[in-house]
């Protein structure tokens, strides 16, 4: 069942920037999960596609699949092979957007990193989400 929204928490997709949402479709489904298991994707090009969207139990932020939105972001940061796989201006544009608008609707709002909320060890999303937003006031972050 479906709690009210308590997360707001990002990821990197540990691939290059070309996947898509069919693809990530189908690597989760082969998990045993029903379908991509975040909430949306962000593609190479800053481009918003609903997966689970506000109204489905997510697969991808255990133990906060009830309480949270998870929006997965095309590439990998900090991968040394691939520097180039790390996200874009115009995906970062659209995180900030992801974060001021959620934040807005939804008092309270925690944002972080997979890595800040999972119940396993991850790296993911390769960086500290929380740094993006250390100068903004408005922001509230997990502690
Ligand atoms: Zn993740």
């Amino acid at each position: 069942m479906l709690k009210p929204i308590r997360f707001l928490v990002f990821h990197h997709t540990a691939s290059a920037p070309s996947i898509t949402l069919e693809q990530i479709d189908a690597a989760h489904r082969a998990k045993g999960w029903e379908g991509a298991g975040y909430s949306f994707f962000v593609d190479a090009d800053g481009v918003v596609w609903p997966a689970r969207g506000l109204r489905r139990i997510l697969a991808a932020n255990p133990p906060h699949n009830s309480d949270s939105i998870a929006v997965a972001v095309a590439g990998w940061n900090g991968n040394d092979k691939h520097p180039e796989w790390e996200w874009s201006v115009m995906q970062w544009a659209t995180i900030h957007w992801f974060v001021r608008t959620l934040s807005v609707l939804i008092p309270g709002l925690t944002i972080g990193g997979h890595r800040d909320i999972g119940s396993t060890p991850t790296d993911c999303p390769g960086l500290d989400i929380l740094a993006e937003f250390e100068d903004d006031p408005h922001e509230e972050t997990i502690q």
